[in-house]
């Protein structure tokens, strides 16, 4: 919860903002050096959940590296100063230009999801005559156990490489002279609140390991992706994901040979509790069936509720009545998805209430659109109004 400074001081932001606690990023930061980090552990954060300068300083003093999916996150990377040595490049539909934006800057390595990319790349490295450092992301056919928009590890998912083209593969590599397979790489989806999925994980990566190196190939990096989810029920009491459980298990669980490193890329689990949407109720309509209490954040501020059905906790900031109604909490955009929480029993609401929509700091922000032709919203660091 927010102290009352806190809100006195959000009531000098127009409304709807993002509001970043650094302090809670800070406290998660330090949770993954302590349990990951310091026992050898290379974590990469994934930029698509949040690439706010503010919040990548952050992460990486802290540390982490830089996990993108995109010549702009390169490029964001770099310029929030990771080195390139720090950079993974993912993603199953790279351009030409992107490809050549990573090999001129010499980042760590390409996760490269088709035998045709990695073809690409070895011709695009070929021109520049220099050598690309690739992992190849094979789809570990596990099921997440996530909403289907979220689970990228099945045979359905476009996602990665088939374990029926590794012998094309291995046909193909003494091939492919600018390209130095470094390792291999999973992911299998994203909200992922029980630790079974992971344990499958780590069985699969472990028999694959095992495929490399009967082939004669050393990989150097196992990298098992993210995923690890985060509590949108109760964000107070959970503020922090349990990574001791999380790294834990995976040190127990994956075998790797004394020269191989393990890489994780996490992204809602680093930011997602620090952020919040800050909004104002507009109007509280009453209709035939439902109240609505219709607010002046949308869609095109949180999409996450509209595309995933995600449910966020939302608090009332101020004042707070003792009655209570039920409410659909909706935004003002011109579609009905547009609505974030639906038969929400919720002290009485007014006009001017604020309210807080939490556990916005992953896939919030970065999803924002112009939908509606929506004005731009602010983001508001606590370190600011400390
Ligand atoms: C999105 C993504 C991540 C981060 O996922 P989280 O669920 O936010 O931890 C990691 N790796 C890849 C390849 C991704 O696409």
């Amino acid at each position: 919860m927010f102290s009352e400074t806190r809100i006195s001081q959000f009531r000098d932001h127009t409304t709807p903002f993002y509001f970043y606690d650094l302090d809670v990023l800070k406290q998660t930061l330090q949770q993954i050096d302590k349990h990951g980090i310091r026992k050898g552990y290379h974590v990469h954060f994934a930029l698509k959940a949040n690439h706010q300068p503010r919040i990548l300083e952050e992460i990486r003093k802290a540390g982490l590296g830089a996990d993108c999916v995109s010549g702009g996150e390169v490029q964001r990377a770099l310029d929030c100063g990771f080195e390139p040595h720090q950079i993974a490049f993912a993603g199953v539909g790279k351009r030409d230009s992107e490809i050549n934006l990573g090999l001129e800057h010499d980042i760590f390595c390409f996760n490269c999801e088709s035998v045709q990319e990695l073809q690409v790349i070895n011709e695009l490295a070929e021109a520049k005559d220099c050598t690309a450092r690739v992992a190849l992301r094979i789809n570990p056919n596990v099921d997440a156990k996530t909403h289907k928009y979220i689970t990228t590890g099945l045979d359905e998912n476009k996602f990665g490489i088939n374990e029926e083209d590794l012998p094309l593969i291995f046909e193909l590599l003494p091939t492919l002279k600018h390209i130095d397979l470094i390792g291999i790489h999973f992911h299998i989806g994203s909200q992922i609140e029980e630790l079974k999925p992971f344990r499958e994980l780590c069985d699969r990566a472990n028999s694959l390991n095992q495929v490399f190196s009967d082939k004669g190939i050393q990989l150097k990096v196992i990298n098992v992706g993210g995923g690890y989810g985060i509590n949108y029920a109760d964000p107070d009491g959970n503020a922090i994901p349990d990574f001791e459980h999380f790294f834990g298990l995976f040190d127990e669980h994956l075998n790797l040979r004394d020269d191989q490193e393990l890489h994780f890329e996490l992204g809602r689990s680093v930011t997602g509790q620090c952020g919040s949407l800050i909004t104002e109720v507009l109007y509280t309509k009453h209709g035939r069936q439902k109240n609505f209490a219709i607010i002046d954040a949308g869609m095109t501020e949180l999409i996450r509720p509209a595309l995933y059905q995600a449910k966020h906790s939302i608090q009332l900031l101020t004042p707070i009545s003792t009655e209570t109604d039920t409410y659909d909490v909706v935004g003002p955009i011109c579609e009905s998805s547009d609505t974030f929480r639906t038969d929400l029993e919720f002290p009485k609401l007014e006009r001017g209430n604020l309210l807080a929509i939490r556990s916005c700091g992953a896939y919030g922000e970065v999803m924002k659109s112009q939908y509606n032709l929506r004005q731009g919203i602010d983001s508001v660091f606590s370190v600011d109004l400390d």
